[in-house]
């Protein structure tokens, strides 16, 4: 079995080998077992039923939430030359004829369905009479009211299991919450599934997060580093999306807003310039995302705090699913943090409360001190499996540590125990700093041993240690009113035994090291971007966006091994005898005409 799923993988989409799971995930499917596999964004999961369903007989059906993600995976497995097709309110009553049709004649082998189609009137019996080797779930976590997406038409999915009793359903999600992988199985019905959770780490999104000064300068920098690159900048507001998308367009970057208050023609229309690479930019609020698999996203930028990791998460993880180096760069301000307490509402329901402490660990995650990988994996209950990640600016020492990290975090913990515990951070800051501030004065706080012993740095930078010490758990904030608290953590630090880490405000994003980058070894830029500019031709004829010709590791590849012959060709990863045919003629003689024969 699994030399037959290898070489069907290299058959049609031109891999060598699994990435991590793949091959648990497709014998899972091969073996008929119930499955629910939860790996990242850009883990492979679509392969885990795709690679399977072409070694079986019969129809595999995949239920998906949205037209936009079921036409470009049709678009991609139709490139690859395989028979797919969907079904969607968006087709013709004739294009659906012909669909039909086509299963009839058993010409069909990956069919698309939205979750209202596959259990409308009649649809499940005839899935019965046609004969269909497996059901996979794609954005499984839909179904459970604690993801993100809950979407009621995915409750009635148990059906599928209820009715079609042996065929084998798998879910595929990329949700980290234990709660949320659970709920999958009860509420699909799932007969003792083979679970299967990847690692959450996306080792090639290098993460940058600083604090917001001036915010256009700091995101052009980033886009000076991505030139000709796809990029998403996500801002909390509307307002600012406009305002920023306006600046960046008259400085000459090629970008274009998108958000819900646009008109709907307007957002279809930059969406598709973004995905069809006409623009290198798109400036967004979240409403731009789901439904959005450009597998050659190099960059995302939040200008602005997101409300939660979960988040953070997802939207940064829509860089580089291809697997290349992409960066996730983040601007932050305490300022964010007040616009998402009103946008909230401080409701006092469990909801609220929980909405607020996930607020709390976001902000924490800005302000921490230590490898963004890791804190992230933590969050999601799973570590980081070595000491440096280098993939982040901690990691890739971009980022100063301050001078006498202990001496001062005593400074600061000594100074919250001083005021009782009774006070927030800036106060406390204010105290640290010696202010002369009306309140300190009259409640004798100018009188304790740790006033003013911070004095020689400035508030902002002492206000920041302060968050730092919070973010890595030596203080927390209790009450409603963020009051500061001493943990037995900072307690260690206090006696000594601990050393937290400072960083040195002042040196904050001055540097940015070029991370060695593997995906560019070897590979050849100038042919590269000959190649790319084909590919965005062959796609903006045939209406395809250009991922789904070729993705980028695949022009690297070429770009690197420069192929002159239809053989040679075949070997590229991410060519498979269809994409052979169709573009080893052109890609083949770009590369010859390049290198001069
Ligand atoms: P997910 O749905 O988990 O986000 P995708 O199925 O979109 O991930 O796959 C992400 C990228 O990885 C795609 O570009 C895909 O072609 C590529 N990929 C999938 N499986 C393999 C493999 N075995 N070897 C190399 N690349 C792969």
């Amino acid at each position: 079995m699994i030399a037959n799923l290898k070489r069907v993988l290299k058959k049609y989409w031109g891999y060598d080998d699994f990435l991590p799971l793949q091959q648990e995930a497709m014998l899972s499917a091969a073996d008929r077992r119930d499955s629910v596999v939860v790996l990242p964004t850009g883990g492979g999961k679509s392969l885990c039923y795709q690679a399977p369903a072409m070694t079986m007989d019969g129809l595999a059906v995949v239920v998906s939430p949205l037209i936009s993600l079921m036409k470009d995976q049709v678009d991609a497995l139709t490139e690859c030359g395989i028979a797919a097709a969907r079904l969607d309110s968006s087709l013709s009553q004739d294009h659906r004829d012909g669909v039909f049709q086509r299963i009839g004649n058993g010409e069909v082998k990956i069919l698309y369905l939205s979750p209202e189609r596959i259990i409308a009137g009649g649809f499940i019996d005839y899935l019965k009479r046609i004969g269909v080797s497996m059901i996979a779930i794609d954005e499984a976590h839909c179904v459970s009211m604690w993801g993100h997406d809950f979407r009621p038409e995915y409750r009635q999915l148990g059906r599928l299991k209820e009715s079609l009793g042996d065929i084998p359903v798998h879910a595929y999600t990329a949700t980290a919450t234990d709660q949320v992988r659970g709920d999958i199985s009860v509420q699909l019905k799932l007969k003792d599934p083979n679970v299967l959770v990847g690692s959450f780490d996306r080792p090639n999104l290098i993460y940058r997060i600083q604090r917001r000064s001036n915010k256009v300068m700091q995101v052009c920098k980033v886009l000076d580093r991505h030139k000709n690159e796809s990029g998403i900048v996500y801002c909390i507001t509307r307002k600012n999306v406009d305002e920023l998308s306006a600046t960046l367009a008259a400085k000459g970057y090629r970008a274009a807003p998108y958000h819900a208050g646009m008109d709907a023609e307007d957002r279809r229309k930059n969406q598709d310039l973004f995905i069809t690479e006409k623009i290198d930019t798109i400036v967004a609020t979240i409403a731009f995302g789901m439904g959005i698999d450009k597998s050659n996203v190099r960059y995302v930028i939040h200008t602005g705090m997101p409300k939660s990791l979960e988040n953070y998460q997802q939207e940064s993880g829509r860089a580089g699913r291809d697997g290349l180096e992409a960066e996730c760069c983040m601007f932050y301000s305490g300022e964010d943090y007040r616009i998402w307490k009103i946008i909230l509402g401080g409701a006092e329901d469990d909801a609220g409360k929980i909405a607020m402490s996930k607020l709390t660990g976001m902000s924490n995650f800005c302000s921490s001190a230590g490898c963004r990988h890791q804190a992230i994996l933590n969050y999601f209950g799973q570590s980081l499996d070595k000491d440096n990640c280098n993939a982040c600016d901690m990691c890739l020492g971009e980022i100063d540590s301050a001078d006498k990290p202990l001496e001062t975090a005593q400074k600061i913990l000594s100074c919250v125990v001083r005021l009782e515990e009774r006070f927030g951070s800036h106060y406390t800051t204010l105290v640290l700093t010696g202010s002369e501030d009306q309140r300190i004065l009259k409640l004798g706080h100018d009188s304790l041993s740790t006033y003013g012993i911070l004095s020689e740095h400035k508030m902002r930078t002492v206000r920041d240690w302060v968050e730092q010490l919070i973010g890595q758990g030596y203080i927390e904030k209790t009450g409603e009113y963020n009051v500061l608290h001493v943990t037995p953590r900072g307690w260690e630090v206090l006696r000594g035994k601990t050393v937290p880490r400072l960083l040195k405000p002042a040196a904050r994003g001055k540097k940015v090291s070029r991370v060695i980058k593997d995906s560019w070894e070897g590979v050849d830029e100038g042919l590269f971007e000959v190649l790319r500019q084909l590919r965005k031709k062959i796609a903006g004829k045939k209406g395809l966006p250009a991922f789904v010709v070729f993705g980028d590791a695949a022009l690297r590849d070429m770009a690197r091994r420069k192929p002159t012959t239809h053989a040679q060709f075949l070997e590229i990863k991410g060519v498979g005898e269809a994409k052979n045919k169709k573009y080893g003629k052109v890609f083949v003689e770009a590369v010859r005409d390049f290198c001069g024969d």
